[in-house]
């Protein structure tokens, strides 16, 4: 195969994204339609999760939030329906989840970051895998990590304790699934342009008694490259993994960054 042709995915993919009605989950989503994908989102945000579907017609939804196993249940019960099988989960949903020195977080907020950032990745790749070993190219799994599951984040424990978690099953699962053909890998995005990195950063300044655009500057300072990246260049990575071109590559975290030294 060409190399132009090795890294498009093939027409027809059946694709699972949680969190996808929003944020890189979206942008995911539109770049596997662009490749002529179906694409099944699940997004606590029911209004979101409409929206896209009748945005897009390549596009199924279920209001569901990951942390509730009833809801995972409801998710493939309808990804059954619409798509018949699954050739590609991409496990995006997360929270931010408190920011705080340790001894000021809520342990409400704790075990809410870890349902929603770890747990529920847990359920839904324990239930896709019976689906991804009947995917007749083999299946894909990526996991949504972050630079934060690569290095120390202070007052941000919860998040990058889930983070890292996250890179620990990838690796695992992609031993323990490379013989039924499944790759699995992490994808770790950096700061990302977008409100959510609008929301951390307003929350780490008012934190630290700076304005906005003072800690805007010292996150652009930690990155090699002095930008950040978008959520289309997450997109498009997820999209390579996902891709004959990443077909030798299985048990991987990819950091996609511009290259952060520190957090
Ligand atoms: P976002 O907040 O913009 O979007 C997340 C989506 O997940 C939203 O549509 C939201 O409604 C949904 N969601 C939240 N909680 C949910 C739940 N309990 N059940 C179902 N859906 C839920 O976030 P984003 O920036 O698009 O981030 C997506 C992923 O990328 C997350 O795992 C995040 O940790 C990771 N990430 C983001 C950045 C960044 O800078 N934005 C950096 C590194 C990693």
């Amino acid at each position: 195969m060409e190399a132009l042709q090795l890294l498009t995915p093939r027409a027809g993919l059946r694709v699972l994204i949680t969190g996808g009605a929003s944020g890189i989950g979206l942008a995911i989503a539109k770049a596997f339609v662009s490749t002529g994908a179906r694409v099944h989102v699940c997004d606590i945000d029911g209004k979101a999760v409409d929206a896209l579907a009748s945005a897009l017609p390549a596009v199924t939804g279920t209001r569901a939030n990951v942390a509730e196993a009833a809801d995972v249940a409801r998710v493939f019960d309808d990804v059954e329906r619409e798509l018949g099988g699954l050739d590609v989960l991409i496990n995006n949903a997360g929270i931010a989840g408190p920011t705080g020195g340790i001894d000021e977080i809520d342990p409400a907020d704790w075990e809410k970051t870890v349902d929603v950032n770890l747990n529920s990745h847990f359920q839904f790749a324990r239930r896709a895998v019976p689906l991804l070993r009947q995917a007749p190219d083999g299946g894909v799994m990526v996991f949504m990590s972050s630079v934060a599951g690569r290095l120390g984040y202070g007052f941000r424990t919860p998040y990058s304790a889930t983070k890292w978690a996250l890179v620990g099953l990838a690796k695992s699962l992609a031993i323990e699934l490379g013989p039924d053909n499944i790759r699995v890998n992490a994808v770790q995005p950096g700061i990302v342009k977008g409100p959510r990195m609008e929301g951390v950063i307003a929350a780490r300044a008012k934190q630290l008694g700076l304005s906005y655009e003072e800690m805007e500057a010292r996150y652009l300072e930690k990155i090699s490259l002095r930008r950040m990246v978008t959520q289309e260049e997450i997109a498009a990575s997820v999209l390579f993994l996902s891709s004959p071109a990443g077909s030798a590559i299985s048990g991987q975290a990819l950091s996609v960054c511009r290259n952060v030294e520190t957090l």
